[in-house]
């Protein structure tokens, strides 16, 4: 499953090099990760790199529990 930037991101740049796989790219607005390439770096690391760098690169999950919480 592949994980998602969340509109908080102020396209820094930081979080692209990190990708082994290439999958971040600056989308029209902000930054987006493609999830067809994105492996959660399983193979390469142990963490996800994106998240390990940025604090608005979240898993799916905890984006749409975060946003139950705000109802
Ligand atoms: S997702 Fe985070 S690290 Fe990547 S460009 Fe946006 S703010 Fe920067
Ligand atoms: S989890 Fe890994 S493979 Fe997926 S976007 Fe982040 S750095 Fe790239």
């Amino acid at each position: 499953m592949a994980l998602i930037i969340t509109d908080e991101c102020i396209n820094c740049d930081v979080c692209e090099p990190e990708c082994p796989n290439e999958a971040i790219y600056p989308g029209e607005e902000i930054y987006e990760i493609d999830p067809n390439k994105c492996t959660e770096c399983v193979g390469h690391y142990d963490t996800p790199q994106c998240v390990e760098v940025c604090l608005w690169i979240v898993f799916p999950k905890i984006l749409i529990m975060s946003k139950l919480k705000r109802c």
